[in-house]
C-alpha cells in the first residue's frame, strides 16, 4: 500500500468543476479521466453483477492495470464466484477480494443464526453492515478514488447521485459512478456489444444478484430491485454500501459485535443526501417460503 502522505485527494472545488465537466460524458470518458486523475490509486468496486462487468470492460480497455476490487461476503451464489473466475481468465485480472471480519461473522452468527436477515430489517442491516460495509470501508483505505456501477434509474435512493462526488462516508475519497445516466438497457447493449461476461443467473429471471439467500428473480414487469430482500416491506432497498441508513437498532447490535470501539459512523445520511430511514419491522418474522421466485 502506498504511503498515506502520497494521497491525491480532491476539495469539494475539484469534484464539482469535475462533475460538470464530466456529467455528459459517455463512461468511457469519465472512466478515462479517473485512471488519468488517480491511477493505481483508483479502485473500481464490482459486485460481478451486469454494470460492474461492463465497467471492468471498458476499463480494462483503457488501462488493462486497472485496480478492480471486490467484497466477497460469503453468502454470494455459486455463479458470482464462477463468473469473477471468469473475468480473471478472460481479461488476466488480479481482482482485490476483501472478505468480512472472521470474529465479528463468528459472534453475528452464534448470536442470531446464519439466516438472521429474515428475522427483521435490522437484523438484516446488521448482517450487511458486517459482511458489506464494514469490509468495505476496510478496503477503501487503500484509495483515493473509487469507481462504481450505481445508476439514476436503479431506484429513488439513487436518482440524484453525480457522476463525480466527494464520498464523505469513506474519508473524503472521490467517488464516481460513470453509468450513473445509463438505462439497464444501455448497460445490455454494451454487453452484448463486446461480448462480455455475465453472471448466468440473468438468464434464469435475476435483474439484480446481490447475497444468494437475500436475491430472487423478478416477475415480468417488476423493478430490477425487487428481487433484493424480497420480504420486506418499507425498507430501502439498500445495504449501506452506497447510501448510510438511519434506524434505531442494528448499530447498539453491531457494537457489542466490534466491542464498542468501531461502531461510530455506521448512520448517518451520506454526502449526496440519499440517506434513507428504514422501518424496524418486515413483512413476516419467518423466513420466506420460496427464495428464487
Ligand atoms: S445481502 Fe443478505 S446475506 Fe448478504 S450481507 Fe446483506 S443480509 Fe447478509
Amino acid at each position: 500500500m502506498e504511503a498515506l502522505d502520497d494521497r491525491e485527494l480532491m476539495d469539494e472545488l475539484e469534484a464539482g468543476e469535475a462533475a460538470v465537466e464530466l456529467d455528459d460524458k459517455e463512461p468511457q470518458e469519465v472512466l478515462a479521466w479517473a485512471i488519468e486523475r488517480f491511477g493505481r490509486r483508483l479502485g473500481l468496486c464490482s459486485s460481478f453483477q451486469a454494470e460492474g462487468c461492463a465497467l471492468i470492460d471498458m476499463a480494462w480497455r483503457i488501462d488493462p492495470r486497472v485496480r478492480i476490487f471486490t467484497i466477497d461476503t460469503g453468502r454470494q451464489p455459486q455463479e458470482t464466484h464462477d463468473l469473477i473466475d471468469a473475468f480473471r481468465d478472460r481479461y488476466g485480472l488480479r481482482v482485490e477480494v476483501f472478505t468480512p471480519d472472521t470474529a465479528v461473522v463468528e459472534g453475528m452468527v452464534a448470536r442470531h443464526g446464519s439466516n438472521l436477515f429474515y428475522r427483521g430489517v435490522n437484523l438484516r442491516l446488521l448482517c450487511c453492515q458486517v459482511r458489506k460495509v464494514l469490509p468495505l470501508r476496510r478496503a477503501l483505505v487503500n484509495f483515493d478514488a473509487w469507481v462504481t456501477g450505481l445508476r439514476r434509474d436503479q431506484w429513488a435512493t439513487r436518482s440524484n447521485i453525480r457522476k463525480v462526488e466527494i464520498d464523505h462516508d469513506h474519508g473524503a475519497i472521490v467517488k464516481f459512478a460513470p453509468l450513473a445516466d445509463w438505462t439497464e438497457d444501455e448497460v445490455w447493449d454494451y454487453i452484448r456489444a463486446n461480448d462480455v461476461p455475465y453472471n448466468a443467473l440473468y438468464a434464469r429471471g435475476y435483474r439484480s444478484i446481490g447475497c444468494a439467500p437475500c436475491t430472487r428473480r423478478v416477475a415480468e414487469g417488476d423493478g430490477a430491485r425487487t428481487g433484493r430482500w424480497w420480504w420486506e416491506t418499507g425498507a430501502p432497498k439498500e445495504c449501506g454500501m452506497h447510501c448510510a441508513i438511519e434506524t434505531g437498532g442494528f448499530e447498539h447490535e453491531l457494537a457489542a459485535l466490534l466491542g464498542g470501539h468501531h461502531a461510530a459512523g455506521t448512520s448517518g445520511a451520506n454526502s449526496n443526501g440519499a440517506g434513507a430511514a428504514a422501518r424496524n419491522d418486515v413483512a413476516s418474522d419467518d423466513a420466506p417460503a420460496a427464495r428464487d421466485g
